[in-house]
């Protein structure tokens, strides 16, 4: 027999739409509560509005992509994962394509279509969506979930809710972090917010806006905390990297694909009171020794050239001026001056590069929240929270932040509709 539960979910995001359309779907009364003027207008925005809605990897380096809170996914994804999700856009007339790194899109390059067919999904199903409708806190009776108090004061019953706030990041699209505030309120422990997927500051400031708008390919990136003595440590990524990819300069810093994709290590580093460095490798398909041996060969072939010039034959021309006022040899000896220690430092600093990283943008510049509701207080199959009955916690919300590629959308769907599967029972 069909539920007539009354569920109202909080937040038309990835996770709340999807969440109202399954409720709805097995016969719960679905309210969704949103509080701008139209729904997911962060799914908008995602992917460079193209949308990256999931990965084609498969599902042990898919779980790799969120840390180490993957595990807590692993359930989840057994029961509704890509395929399902994809099967359910197609319904709603969603086709899409992988790119580089299993990325998936719509095939119209339109994340405007995702949020419509996830729109017509929750509307078609019957569930009812209010906008402009700010949800301040969730009323419990004697550990009982009751209903919702809106911001304007009015209060709306209800069986079971669903919090699909989102972050606090990309404070526009209207995650603002209002869910964690309603969470705290219950009881919930909160994991500190840090931001993820966010450009680092630097030290080197000067360096920083010299270089501003140079972006390097096939690069590589190591965080490394300083030894007084002995080797430097190296601080590991929050989820596996590719090997190489794109840093981009920036007038504050440092950012690019490669850079955002570890900032989370470099971020929770700073925090830590710790010293970090971010060592670029700008040759990572050559040897050291076999830099030197190509720097000696173009001394001998152009030997009154100038070291910036040379440079400029190894990276773009604004870096090599860089570098070459950052090497000892500086800008105006001829190559064939160059002592042999100086060529080898000089492949040394083509080989590691450093940055001081000193932090990060703020939490709202940062692609992701990370942190978020502990997930020791969530049940990882029917997202109900482990403290208050008839409570259910989807998306961005929880303590979980995923590299980019598709995975974070990818969470907030899976969150989502289990969620509301649990909670329309
Ligand atoms: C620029 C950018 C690009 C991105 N690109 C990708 C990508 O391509 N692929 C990918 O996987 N991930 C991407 N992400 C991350 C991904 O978009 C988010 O992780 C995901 O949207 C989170 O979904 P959610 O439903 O949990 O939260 P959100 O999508 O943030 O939705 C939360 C909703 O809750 C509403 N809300 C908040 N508070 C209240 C309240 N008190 N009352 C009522 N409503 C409320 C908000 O207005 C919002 O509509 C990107 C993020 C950004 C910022």
């Amino acid at each position: 027999m069909k539920s007539r539960r009354e569920v109202i979910v909080i937040g038309a995001g990835a996770a709340g739409l999807i969440a109202a359309g399954r409720a709805a779907e097995l016969g719960a009364r679905a309210l969704l509560l949103e509080k701008m003027e139209e729904a997911g207008k962060k799914i908008l925005v995602s992917g460079q509005e193209r949308c990256n809605i999931t990965n084609a990897a498969p599902l042990e380096t898919f779980l790799t992509a969120y840390g180490h809170n993957g595990a807590f996914l692993r359930n989840a994804f057994h029961r509704f994962f890509r395929e399902e999700l994809l099967a359910l856009l197609q319904h709603y007339g969603v086709e899409t394509q992988v790119e580089r790194g299993g990325r998936l899109f719509p095939a119209s390059g339109r994340a405007a279509d995702v949020r419509d067919a996830l729109l017509r999904y929750a509307t078609e199903r019957g569930a009812v969506i209010r906008y402009r409708a700010a949800v301040q806190q969730i009323l419990v009776d004697q550990g009982n979930v009751t209903g919702v108090r809106m911001a304007g004061g009015e209060t709306l019953a209800a069986d079971a809710v669903i919090l699909a706030t989102g972050g606090a990041s990309w404070t526009s699209t209207g995650s603002t972090g209002d869910g964690y505030i309603i969470a705290r309120d219950l009881g919930h422990s909160l994991v500190p917010l840090r931001p993820a997927l966010v450009p680092l500051t630097v030290a080197e400031k000067a360096r920083a806006k010299a270089l501003q708008g140079v972006s390097l390919r096939n690069v590589t990136c190591t965080l490394l905390e300083p030894a007084v003595t002995g080797k430097d440590k190296v601080i590991p990524p929050p989820w596996p990297l590719p090997p190489t990819g794109e840093v981009l300069f920036t007038h504050f810093g440092i950012s690019g694909p490669l850079v955002l994709s570890l900032s989370l290590a470099a971020v929770d580093a700073v925090r830590a009171g710790k010293t970090v460095m971010l060592a670029l490798d700008l040759k990572p398909g050559m040897r050291h020794e076999e830099i030197c041996a190509r720097l000696q060969r173009e001394f001998e072939q152009t030997p009154q050239r100038k070291l910036p010039h040379l440079l400029r034959g190894w990276v773009p021309s604004t870096l090599a001026d860089e570098l070459a006022k950052l090497s000892p040899i500086g800008a105006e000896r001829p190559v064939h001056t160059i002592r042999a220690e100086e060529r080898d430092g000089l492949a040394l600093l083509l080989k590691n590069f450093r940055w001081r990283i000193t932090g990060a943008l703020p939490l709202a510049a940062g692609m992701v929240t990370a942190g978020g509701i502990a997930l020791k207080e969530v049940d990882p199959i029917s997202f109900a929270s482990r403290l208050i009955a008839g409570l259910y916690l989807a998306g961005e919300v929880l303590d979980i932040a995923a590299d980019t590629g598709g995975y974070n959308l990818q969470a907030a769907f899976s969150t989502g509709y289990l969620a509301a599967t649990a909670a329309a029972k």
